[in-house]
């Protein structure tokens, strides 16, 4: 979907119920978070937890890549 060919959904803060680790700043999202799930879309298996705005920067990075 998009650009990116990711699929990005968002995790309501009451659905967060585990710690997950954001690949943008490595640092921990704890449940009862609202965070995000981007999911490539030909790789389904590589779901990643990122917090809000580090995915926010991280998709201004790919895209300046191009
Ligand atoms: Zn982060």
């Amino acid at each position: 979907m998009g650009d990116l060919g990711v699929a990005v959904s968002a995790v309501q803060a009451h659905n967060a119920r585990k710690h997950y680790t954001c690949p943008g700043c490595h640092g921990t999202i704890p449940p009862g978070t609202f965070h995000l799930v981007v999911v490539p879309d030909d790789e389904p298996d590589l779901r990643r937890h990122w917090h809000q705005g580090c995915w926010h920067k991280e998709t201004r990075r790919l895209l300046g890549k191009s």
